[in-house]
């Protein structure tokens, strides 16, 4: 049994191995392509972000492929500095509005400024240096965990680094593992849950100082707990930011200046939290519906609203 075994575990590590080398050459290629789609426009100057990073959708429309309109009308803004939250069931077009506004596709109709320039005018590494993401899903790299969380900027300092963590409250996590901050991250070394991922995702953003936040929460489970703590923690990274978080829960949502309701592509409603639960419409409904769900267990799946 145990010769049969060996090989066999041996087999399973050459698999994960080269499973994990096809995702991450599937997420270079899929970047890869997204960036063929869009190209500086001749002559294009940096964004002029001392005006500002208040940002507007004029009424846009967009497709991925031609056959298929995924966005129609869509017409928003962001003043300065303040949060907008999108919420919607799955495939409503929410993290294609996230993907549009970091230019990684342009718009078919309508523009989309920040501070008043339209981001296709601009070039395409300026609007990128002037936006942080915390996506879904954060990117971790086979190397240290300092490089993980500088990669935010790079020729940061370790100082600065070791501050970004503790502002994003994943220091003491790192400092109590015997290598700290040199303890390597990724699939031969330290494995980190949803939370701390997010959680070097948000120093990363910090390190990066930028005036404009994506925030695409994550749908994955995370407990009660942990999910308040990275809240307030994205709080205070959003505030003084001009923010758009796509949201997947509505807890995220409560204190945004104004909440988009997306449905196929269009924007069914809007208004501040109190506003659409006075309304008595989709959203009141989605929040009733929420309210009533059972507090998930510690490091249970927390229902995601429409995904
Ligand atoms: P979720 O809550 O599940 O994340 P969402 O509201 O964010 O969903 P989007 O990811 O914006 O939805 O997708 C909107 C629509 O666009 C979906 O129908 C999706 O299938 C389609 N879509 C997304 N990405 C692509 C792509 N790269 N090519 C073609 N279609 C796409």
């Amino acid at each position: 049994m145990i010769q049969l075994y060996i090989p066999l575990n041996f087999l399973g590590v050459i698999y994960r191995e080269i499973k994990q080398n096809l995702t991450d050459l599937d997420k270079m290629f899929t970047l890869m392509e997204r960036d063929r789609e869009v190209a500086d426009a001749p002559g294009a100057q940096p964004l002029d972000t001392a005006r500002g990073s208040g940002i507007r959708f004029e009424q846009v429309d967009f497709a991925y492929e031609p056959a298929r309109p995924i966005l129609h009308g869509v017409d928003f803004e962001i003043p300065d500095g303040k949060t907008v939250a999108v919420v919607g069931p799955s495939g409503s077009g929410k993290s294609t509005l996230g993907r549009l506004l970091y230019r990684f596709y342009d718009v078919q109709a309508g523009s989309v400024r920040i501070a008043g320039q339209d981001i296709r005018a601009v070039t395409q590494s300026s609007v990128r240096r002037a936006i942080g993401i915390v996506p879904q899903d954060t990117v971790l790299f086979n190397d240290t965990i300092a490089y993980n969380i500088g990669y935010g900027r790079p020729g940061a300092s370790q100082a600065e680094i070791e501050a970004a963590a503790r502002a994003a409250h994943i220091h003491d996590f790192i400092a109590a593992m015997p290598l700290g901050y040199q303890t390597m991250v990724g699939e031969r070394g330290l494995k980190l849950s949803g939370g701390e991922k997010q959680r070097v995702a948000i120093a990363r953003t910090l390190l990066k100082n930028p005036p404009i936040l994506i925030f695409d929460e994550a749908t994955s489970a995370l407990d009660s707990a942990n999910e308040r703590a990275i809240q307030a923690e994205l709080q205070s990274v959003a505030r003084g930011r001009t923010t758009l978080v796509i949201a997947h829960r509505l807890s995220t949502v409560v204190d945004a200046h104004e909440i988009l309701v997306m449905e196929a592509g269009r924007i069914a409603e809007r208004g501040s939290h109190a506003q659409l639960l006075a309304a008595g419409g989709r959203y009141a409904r989605m929040w009733a519906l929420q309210q009533n769900e059972p507090a998930p267990a510690a490091g249970a799946a927390h229902q995601a609203v429409g995904s």
